[in-house]
């Protein structure tokens, strides 16, 4: 069982949110070990814990939307660093790749502004799981131009000219807005980014579906500050029972690794950006949402 979950101080509680699952043509109907007791009739590419139509499954409001709660709650739920405190913040996403997926490219925060958009994506790949040989493409090969990339798309040759990495689980891979970029099968990612649908498909390998190539090649960086961050070393705390990491801070997220083995005191910080909770791990099928801890531990 897996659950995106968040609170702020004040009238919310801990919210138990249900999976919104994205049928993909890359995906698949086994989602294990994240969601083992779920069947499903057709592929599954994503489950979305975080997106504005994903529904609360616990307590008092259970059944409203996460729009619905930004709007009503603002910073009470968004946190005082979200830009635009009626909308929240951060997409949860894990991803279950099983064949290629498209070539794509987000805009960062100062072309998103040139189109428009309030503001850009750059987001963050936790890598749950990663069958050996598991690829993703991060950027371009080095001395390739964003022309050059163009090229190989419209003599779709694109794939030889972008930047393949071997991914293993535990891996933490940043990805800027303007990075162009791609996920090959094999693994399973936990992916963290700003809250936005603009997502341009650059290159398809010659499949039918629709590119965006005007508005992507528009938005591709040829050089961007993408690619693995170096894993700090866990510190240890409540003699060993807790093991807490820090993958990533950005400017728009910052993900932490907590491996528990008693309840951990969440919360006892100032929080300027709602906190997120996403299992990695295979619970017992009996586990409730409530095994994170008693509620008064989080809320203090
Ligand atoms: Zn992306």
């Amino acid at each position: 069982m897996a659950s995106g979950l968040f609170y702020r101080m004040g009238n919310l509680y801990p919210l138990l949110m249900q999976p919104g699952f994205d049928p993909r043509p890359w995906g698949t109907q086994d989602l294990s070990p994240i969601y083992p007791n779920h069947k499903f009739g057709e592929k599954i590419g994503e489950a979305w814990l975080t997106g504005d139509e994903c529904k609360v499954s616990n307590g008092p409001l259970a059944g409203k939307t996460l729009s619905q709660l930004s709007q009503q709650y603002q910073q009470e739920l968004v946190g005082d660093a979200a830009r635009d405190p009626k909308r929240f913040p951060l997409l949860l996403k894990f991803l279950f790749p099983h064949e290629k997926l498209s070539v794509q490219v987000h805009p960062d925060d100062a072309q998103a502004l040139r189109v428009g958009e309030p503001w850009g994506k750059t987001e963050c790949w936790y890598v749950a799981h990663a069958k050996p040989g598991s690829q993703i493409a991060l950027g371009l090969k080095p001395g390739i131009t964003a022309a050059q990339l163009e090229e190989a798309i419209h003599q779709t040759r694109a794939e030889e000219v972008l930047n393949w990495v071997n991914v293993y689980a535990g891996d933490m891979i940043y990805v800027a807005g303007g990075t162009v970029h791609t996920l090959g099968p094999g693994s399973i990612i936990v992916e963290t980014q700003q809250q936005s649908d603009m997502t341009y498909r650059l290159y398809d390998y010659g499949r039918p579906r629709e590119l965006h190539l005007k508005d992507g090649m528009a938005a591709v960086k040829e050089h961007v500050k993408s690619g693995k961050v170096i894993r700090p070393a866990p510190i240890e705390r409540e003699g060993g029972r807790i093991r807490f990491s820090r993958l990533v801070e950005a400017p728009y997220f910052a993900v932490e690794m907590f491996e528990c083995k008693t309840i951990a005191p969440f919360g006892e910080e100032p929080l300027r950006w709602p906190l997120v909770f996403a299992n990695v791990l295979q619970l017992p099928s009996q586990s409730q949402p409530a095994s994170f801890g008693d509620r008064e531990r989080w809320l203090r």
